[in-house]
């Protein structure tokens, strides 16, 4: 891992992809690049124009389930180094799997980019440009491209069984057999290329492959599929088509329409580079694609620890109930992350200090936690609540303050307020009757206990200090309330002055104007830091706590929070107004991260 980065650090962290970027831009790599408009859209083309474009990257997520924080990696990434570089990165759905992807994906998928800090819109020169692209728009061309493959020989139809295509494809020791349909004419491969397109043939009877070396050592290019026969209905294109273009064929065709320069994937995808080079390169002597090619560079993905990145899994535990949904509070989806009340600042901040390597690692989780305290210390209002209340009575109140009284109390609400400004106020009023922690009462106090205890003087934070006399039970023991007088000043003999040393300061809430609110204390998700590595079934490892809803009282001004304001509850943490539940007049927070670390 990175060491940490000051936030205030000027320039970025560098990396090899900025390298590499650099080193392109130097040598004009793109230079000849001309302004494309959108892709496939001749009238837009301004043939002569430079393109004022510098790189353009892609983020090319499958619509297939919501995002994780593995694809906020990805997203900062290639939005930022368009952005830094003054490029533009393309927003494209690689959507050629239909069973599998669902409008529904699609728009959460858009959300989260956008809720991430990121978007696909450019303007040069006053003219704007959206780049927000599918997989699917560009069907017409690929089905083009093969057939130019075919007619060129350098693709067949395969009409062996799955079965029998597996047993020829050979392994790392064994080089593949040919197919008895490789050698068959271009025209016949064409003919029954396109009736696979017109439906003559049943799924999975047959399909288009590269003709490349079924003996090279590396497996993906002995013959890679490129075509299937799929009967499914497209989110995009409908009943359009019965065949759809394989992943490893569509994506180099997508960048390259595009002019994408640098498409940058995971390393899972490294031994796919030769494929995805032999094919841009293929359609570009073709005359179907133009040079110069795309290039793809590999990095390490997101492996974050307690967390599974895999949207399958993922999708798993939303389908078996597992969790409530996909934004699950406990879930590392962005939306999981965003309703936990993670900021987009502190992911950025957390993409930035990991930073971009080739080399495979864990990253832990309180990297992401320390983000999100160091993103909230100077902006979160503070605010007192408890959490697991028991009521504290000062029983010389009456006497002193007056029957009723109410004492109006004030704390500011950031110990530390940006620079020339002054910290907002929170108001909130002392009475007779206040709410404490259960654990802030000792009958008897363990060795070094600071809190309350019969003889013992504390602080009510931003209030009075009390003497605590005892308790009041009930018939198991357990404290129902504490008792306590209110202290007045030596000097001047009034409550409130600052004369009285106490040793400790306790947080608490008024019965008169605390409101009851619903507290999620949430964990991790897995007890196991690495649930799922070497195909281990994370679903052992489930942590069986990892929600826990409390009846708690919070100060007047955190009652009045709005959906989503982060606030840091004194001495507990970070908390967030839940964005689905919470309510005027019944709050409802969820716990992000504790003031401290807890993961290691
Ligand atoms: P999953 O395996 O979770 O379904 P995926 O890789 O299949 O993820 P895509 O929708 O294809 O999902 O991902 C879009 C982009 O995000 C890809 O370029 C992929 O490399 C990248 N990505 C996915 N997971 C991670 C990760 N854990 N860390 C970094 N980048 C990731
Ligand atoms: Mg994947």
């Amino acid at each position: 891992m990175n060491a940490p980065i000051d936030d205030n650090t000027p320039s970025k962290p560098t990396n090899f992809l900025r390298g590499i970027i650099d080193r392109d831009l130097e040598q004009g790599t793109y230079a000849s690049r001309r302004w494309a408009g959108s892709p496939g859209d001749a009238a837009h083309h301004e043939a002569g124009q430079p393109d004022p474009a510098k790189i353009r990257t892609r983020f090319p997520p499958e619509p297939n389930g919501y995002l994780h924080v593995g694809h906020a990696k990805s997203i900062c990434l290639n939005f930022g180094l368009a952005r830094d570089y003054g490029g533009v990165c393309h927003m494209r759905f690689d959507d050629t799997n239909p069973e599998k992807e669902e409008q529904e994906y699609v728009d959460s998928i858009l959300d989260a980019v956008k809720w991430l800090g990121f978007g696909w819109e450019s303007n040069f020169n006053g003219k704007a440009e959206s780049h927000l692209y599918y997989a699917s728009n560009y069907f017409d061309f690929m089905y083009e491209a093969a057939e130019a493959l075919i007619t060129a020989g350098l693709a067949y139809v395969d009409e062996q069984t799955p079965e029998e295509m597996r047993a020829n494809r050979g392994d790392f020791s064994t080089p593949g057999k040919d197919s008895p349909f490789r050698s068959r004419a271009a025209k016949e491969n064409l003919a029954r290329f396109r009736e696979m397109r017109d439906g003559k043939h049943p799924d999975g009877s047959m399909v288009l492959r590269a003709k490349i070396d079924m003996a090279s050592p590396n497996i993906n290019m002995r013959d890679p599929a490129i075509y299937r026969i799929r009967r499914a209905t497209h989110h995009n294109t409908g009943d359009k088509w019965c065949i759809y273009p394989m992943y490893t064929f569509a994506h180099p065709i997508e960048d390259a329409l595009e002019q994408i320069t640098h498409s940058i994937c995971t390393l899972e995808f490294e031994d796919q580079r030769p494929f995805y080079d032999w094919l841009v390169d293929n359609l570009a002597k073709l005359g179907l694609l133009k040079h110069p090619n795309p290039k793809q560079y590999e990095f390490a993905r997101l492996n974050l620890t307690y967390v599974i990145t895999s949207k399958r899994k993922l999708k798993q535990l939303v389908d078996e109930k597992v969790v409530e949904g996909w934004d699950d509070p406990r879930m590392p989806t962005i939306v999981g992350l965003r309703r936990r009340g993670y900021t987009p600042e502190a992911i950025q901040l957390f993409c930035e200090r990991i930073g971009v390597s080739k080399a495979d690692s864990w990253i832990d989780y309180s990297t992401l936690d320390i983000a999100l305290r160091d993103d909230l210390e100077n902006k979160a209002h503070r605010g007192m609540a408890v959490l697991d209340p028991v009521k504290l009575v000062l029983t010389n109140w009456d006497e002193v303050m007056g029957t009723g009284h109410l004492e109006p109390c004030a704390l500011p609400a950031l110990p530390h307020p940006p620079e020339g400004t002054e910290s907002p106020v929170r108001h909130f009023k002392l009475g007779r009757e206040v709410w404490i922690e259960r654990e802030d009462f000792e009958e008897v106090p363990p060795k070094g206990y600071k809190r309350l205890f019969p003889g013992n003087k504390v602080r009510l934070k931003g209030g009075y200090v009390i003497e605590c006399t005892g308790c009041n039970k009930d018939a198991d023991g357990r404290v129902t309330e504490v008792l306590a007088t209110v202290v007045p000043d030596t000097k001047s003999g009034t409550p409130g002055a600052d004369s009285v040393k106490v040793k400790a300061a306790i947080t608490w809430v008024g019965v008169a104007d605390g409101v009851e609110a619903e507290v999620r204390l949430y964990d991790r998700l897995f007890t196991d830091p690495h649930p799922d590595a070497g195909g281990k079934d994370f679903k052992a490892s489930l942590n069986p706590d990892s929600k826990k809803v409390m009846k708690a009282y919070v100060e007047p001004s955190l009652a009045q929070a709005v959906p989503d304001q982060k606030f840091q509850f004194e001495r507990f943490g970070y908390f967030v107004a839940d964005r689905k539940d919470h309510q005027a007049g019944k709050p409802v927070f969820n716990k992000i991260t504790g003031l401290k670390d807890s993961w290691k």
